[in-house]
């Protein structure tokens, strides 16, 4: 029996977990588990939550564990799972295992421990399982008489060195191909090439973040950032982007990059050009995956490759200033907060549930002139939800016990999502040449989930299943 089997990201889009296990009488059950990822917000997974990460699910059989991207969400509990004692290997695209040590580096040192040499032994260990597999080629996990299994990563155009998973099970005389699709990305992001399809999925574990929705064209989208910024900037005020550190902040940058490049002279606002307006990175890690997205060039796609041939530096401009110490962050929060100098900040989290973002919205929200500009997805139960379900009306959002009146204006815009809108979704499945026989929808929210679910059974899929 091959069985699939979820310990996270079903009731909701954070803590992806999902296990793939061969069951016979004999030898003892053998399988692999897709991510391991953090829960945000309010979200819980599989007896576990955001207050109690142990690995709480027998993992004796699990013999590697496969990282599809490396945002917090899908690996942030990896040391949690070494510590439940899980000795494997741990498989993912050659740009994620460059990525993966600085990524749970960070998250080690807010939830884990200050220790630095517990750290060091941490990564140093997590470097030692990580196997580098190159996007096309399959990798055999195990093959043992009566059972195999073999695993094949194929580009999600998510963030970079992101991949979805297409498993090749052999139990017995049963022999399936199992395709889990991680975190997919929209077409035309910039920097990354889009997924295709899947050759063939009998059954298809599916993303469904935006499966109740489409985003705007990277056009419309692109021209609406430019807009909401000339309109931010016109009183003289701070934009504060709330953005992840991998991906958003890289795509936002490139896109940033471009609008200067093209209204070089034009005023964003009276009396300032598009070529002197200034960027703020204010995240060490964002500005280290920046440098890391700067170096993976091969990687990029060919419009990006085309821009460096040309002599520009789409994540390196001139205009764009990194900030890394506590010292010059909190010098920044205090100069932005009180200058009337037009400005554009990005800072993390994403969903403004921690980091150097919070004391900007603190300093910042109570404020008209300034705006805060979402680019992605916020959990509810997020900060980051809240002042987009409360700021539009003028209410207020809590940090640290303390209430924060909205007088900021806030906006979205929606496709620096990194995440595939509903279209892309239907199109990824309707490339399969042959539908699959049942289709797991996990990672969205219950009404996107069912959303998606009926639009699929219109379309005449079947063996639609949302796992809880
Ligand atoms: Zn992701």
């Amino acid at each position: 029996m091959i069985k699939i089997s979820h310990h996270g990201a079903t009731s909701g889009v954070t803590g992806s977990c999902h296990e793939l296990t061969l069951h016979s009488e004999q030898p003892p059950p053998a399988g692999i588990l897709i991510d391991c990822g953090l829960f945000q917000g309010a979200e819980k997974g599989d007896g576990a939550s955001a207050s109690n990460l142990s690995v709480d699910f027998p993992i004796d059989h699990i013999r590697a564990l496969v990282v599809t991207h490396v945002h917090i969400d899908h690996v942030g509990r990896i040391p949690y799972l070494l510590v439940a004692g899980f000795e494997g290997p741990i498989i993912c695209s050659e740009p994620s295992a460059i990525m993966l040590p600085e990524i749970l580096e960070d998250a080690l040192k807010i939830g884990f421990t200050r220790d630095k040499q517990l750290i060091e032994r941490v990564l140093s260990l997590i470097r030692s399982r990580l196997v580098p597999v190159p996007y096309g080629q399959w990798h055999e996990v195990f093959a043992e008489p009566g059972r195999s299994l073999s695993i094949r990563l194929q580009r999600a155009g998510h963030i970079l060195g992101s991949a979805y998973v297409e498993c090749d099970a052999v139990s017995g005389d049963k022999h399936e191909r199992i395709v889990f699709s991680g975190d997919l990305g929209a077409p035309h992001a910039p920097l990354l090439q889009e997924p295709a399809s899947p050759e063939r999925a009998d059954r298809l574990v599916i993303e469904s973040t935006y499966g109740d929705k489409d985003h705007e064209s990277r056009e419309s989208r692109r021209y609406r950032l430019k807009a909401i910024l000339e309109r931010a900037l016109a009183d003289g005020g701070t934009v504060l982007i709330p953005a992840f550190s991998i991906g958003r902040t890289q795509e936002l940058l490139y896109e940033i990059e471009g609008l200067i490049h093209e209204f070089g002279n034009d005023c964003v606002t009276d009396g300032l050009a598009w070529d002197d307006l200034e960027i703020v990175v204010d995240s060490p890690l964002a500005a280290e995956f920046t440098s890391i997205y700067r170096q993976l060039k091969p990687f990029w796609n060919g419009e990006a490759a085309d821009l460096v041939r040309q002599g520009r530096h789409p994540l390196s401009f001139e205009q764009l200033t990194v900030i890394n110490s506590h010292e010059n962050h909190l010098n920044a929060v205090d100069y932005l907060a009180r200058s009337h100098r037009p400005c554009v900040v990005l800072a993390g989290s994403g969903m403004c549930a921690g980091g150097r973002v919070v004391n900007y919205l603190k300093a910042m929200l109570g404020e008209a002139r300034n705006d805060v500009l979402f680019v992605g997805y916020q959990a509810a139960g997020t900060p980051g939800r809240d002042i987009l379900a409360y700021g539009l009306r003028g209410g207020w959002v809590e940090f640290d016990g303390e209430r924060f009146d909205i007088r900021a204006s806030v906006h979205q815009v929606g496709g620096y999502s990194a995440h595939a809108g509903q279209s892309d979704l239907i199109r990824f499945i309707n490339g399969i040449p042959e539908k699959p026989a049942e289709i797991r929808i996990v990672h969205g929210d219950a009404s996107a989930k069912q959303a998606f679910k009926q639009h699929l059974e219109s379309l005449g899929y079947s063996g639609i299943l949302i796992p809880d």
